[in-house]
């Protein structure tokens, strides 16, 4: 073997190790396996799948990321008296700002942005409302007219006073009351997905119920197969899947937590304006760039119904959303101009 040989051969030996050390430690990508993960958090159950090495360096993420929710839940559960969120309510009508963590302050400023934009259909103060109709569910009784007043006049979104400077909030009504329930879980999804991609996982999928967030998608793959799902009535359109990747989606209505009453389904989730459970079962789905997006488009669609709730989702870059619903006894269906190509970066316009 000549020298020059024995160059080519070392240049072609390390030229090669050089460039699968790249594919190894510059992508991270290399040989990945998938691991799945469940636990129950916020009383949820919570689902991580994700791409990686191999179990340790997947289990350390898991349970990050699990860690992290399990610290927005102490934040923003409205169920646990000593939350973030709960404090803040008890400070309603005393006229005095208290001080938000960059959590609360992150979520309740995007909620009151969708309050005036949905001119309080959706609305985080509604906890007084959805206390009540848990307690028609249980009851099955509707409430009376004065009780119905009395819940309505501690609810207002212009009540929940924001300033920027103090990251404070004021709650100005007396008995007032703060329900993250159509935005938070939407947000502990993408902090979570946020943690997987710091501690270098870079393929995965986050999802707590009907809440899911995406990184990049498996191996091969255009994107995260997601079955959305058809509304529980009969004639529903069959359910379909879209392919997420850095995207979110978000799936709201009443399977669940209804209660029928005198041949009318009450729905858990209350429009503001009037107090009442949503009448009419709907199923909205939204894909957004992030969680707490489509999470809180889900939930305000819900209320706007259709017409004013896909115009809402088509004034929002980077989301789309799918309608389902009954109108009387017909099935109905509408969406977004953009649905459902937009489930990934491609569809993005
Ligand atoms: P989701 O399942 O994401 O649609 O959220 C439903 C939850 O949001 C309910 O269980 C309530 O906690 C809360 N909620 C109900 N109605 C509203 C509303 N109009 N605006 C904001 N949150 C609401
Ligand atoms: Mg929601």
């Amino acid at each position: 073997m000549t020298d020059r040989h024995f160059f080519v051969i070392c240049t072609w030996f390390w030229g090669g190790w050089g460039f699968w050390g790249f594919l190894l430690l510059g992508t991270g990508r290399a040989e990945e396996s998938r691991f799945v993960f469940e636990k129950a958090e916020m009383g949820l159950p919570f689902r991580i799948a994700l791409y990686a090495q191999g179990p340790s360096q997947a289990k350390a993420a898991a349970d990050a990321a699990f860690a992290r929710i399990e610290e927005l839940n102490a934040v923003f559960s409205d169920y646990d008296p000593d939350s973030e969120l709960s404090r803040l309510s008890r400070s309603s009508g005393q006229g005095r700002a208290v001080p938000l963590g960059a959590d609360l302050w992150r979520v309740l400023e995007q909620a009151q942005l969708l309050a005036e934009k949905t001119e309080g259909a959706f609305d985080v103060t509604v906890g007084p409302l959805v206390n009540l109709w848990r307690r028609v569910r249980r009851k099955r009784e509707l409430p009376g007219a004065a009780l119905l007043e009395e819940m309505r006049a501690r609810v207002g979104y212009k009540s929940l006073r924001l300033d920027p400077v103090t990251r404070s909030a004021e709650l100005a009504a007396p008995e007032m009351r703060l329900d993250a329930g159509a935005i938070a879980k939407g947000y502990a999804v993408d902090e979570a997905l946020a943690v997987l991609d710091r501690l270098g996982v870079h393929r995965a999928l986050v999802g707590g119920s009907g809440d899911m967030a995406a990184s990049d998608p498996p191996p091969g793959q255009e994107g995260w197969r997601i079955e959305v799902p058809a509304i529980d009535a009969p004639g529903a359109p069959p359910p379909q899947v879209v392919l997420l990747a850095r995207r979110a989606i978000a799936t709201s209505g009443d399977h669940f937590q209804h209660v029928e009453i005198d041949g009318v389904r009450y729905s858990h989730i209350v429009d503001p304006r009037t107090g009442m459970g949503l009448v009419g079962q709907s199923v909205v789905t939204v894909v957004a760039r992030n969680c707490a997006t489509a999470d809180s488009l889900a939930t305000a669609v819900s209320v706007l119904g259709p017409q004013k709730g896909v115009a809402l989702v088509e004034g929002t870059p980077g989301a789309a959303v799918r309608w389902v619903g009954l109108r009387g006894r017909d099935m109905e269906s509408a969406s977004s101009r953009l649905w459902p190509e937009i489930a990934g970066p491609a569809g993005d316009r």
